[in-house]
């Protein structure tokens, strides 16, 4: 609360009494506070991977090179830690384009079961690999107005996530539904689930349940809040349903007719 306050006095100069005005100001000091945590955590997120990078190279140089299985160990690292920068400064780009006032979707006619469809072969290697078995429902045809490359990503994001958070073996689930005036997509894991107490929090830029699961999995915290963006531009909404230690579920509305801002 910010208070200003000033004496008021009558002709004679006799003092009267006071004019106090109150500001809550609380939404401006949690947005200031938002912008710089934001900055601290950009920061040290790029820190985080240069450092190693720095410290690696400089080991080689000193005569680690010469080991063999050192060299490779160390090569590989650096490789790791090159990666996680570029997916950071990818996601951070995409997310300051999607924050921006004048962006704008790229709108094409998009046949919505192909959204399901046509992201199966990008994650089913990565799914594959830790033995996870994708399931597809698709229970109905339709079109709708929207940006093609960006509602592909979301699903993409969170079918990766599924992936990232279920232990080898487990199940995801994809499905298409009609809800009248809109279609819903779902995407449904067996896996670690989410704490009662973060699930409001996950959108958050930079939020993360388990950091170190998190970066072991080559997340950069901000995959969430692009969805979220990328959902709500088109007008539609996204809710999380989620168990601990059982699983989570992620549904997406997007209404039928879209109509561009
Ligand atoms: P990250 O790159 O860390 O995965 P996201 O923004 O995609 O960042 O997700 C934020 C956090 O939400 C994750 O770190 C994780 O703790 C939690 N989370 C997201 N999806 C799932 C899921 N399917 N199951 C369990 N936890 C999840």
């Amino acid at each position: 609360l910010e208070v200003l306050g000033a004496p008021i006095f009558n002709e004679a100069n006799q003092w009267k009494g006071v004019v106090l005005v109150f500001h809550d100001i609380t939404e401006l000091k949690n947005l200031e506070q938002m912008r710089k945590d934001f900055v601290a955590n950009v920061s040290h997120e790029l820190k985080t991977p240069i450092t190693s990078i720095r410290g690696f190279s400089e080991t080689l140089l000193d005569g680690a090179m010469s080991d063999e299985g050192l060299r490779e160990q160390f090569i590989t690292i650096i490789l790791n830690e090159s990666e996680r920068l570029q997916s950071l400064i990818h996601d951070l780009l995409e997310l300051s384009k999607l924050e921006k006032e004048e962006f704008t979707l790229n709108i094409e006619h998009i046949s919505v079961p192909s959204l399901v469809k046509d992201i199966i072969p990008i994650v089913e290697q990565q799914a594959n690999q830790k033995g996870i078995e994708l399931e597809q429902t698709i229970d109905t045809e339709g079109y709708i107005d929207g940006d093609s490359a960006r509602l592909k990503q979301v699903v993409i994001n969170l079918v990766t996530n599924a992936i990232n958070y279920t232990p080898n073996g487990g199940t995801i689930k994809l499905d298409l539904k009609d809800q009248k005036d809109f279609f819903m997509i779902s995407v449904t894991d067996s896996g670690i689930g989410i704490p009662k107490e973060d699930v409001p929090r996950i959108f958050e830029r930079f939020y993360r349940v388990d950091k170190a699961r998190s970066r072991n999995s080559g997340g950069t915290g901000l995959g969430l809040a692009i969805v979220k963006h990328i959902v709500e531009a088109h007008d539609g909404n996204i809710e999380v349903d989620s168990e601990y230690q059982k699983g989570t579920a992620f549904h997406i509305t997007l209404p039928k007719k879209f109509t561009k801002r």
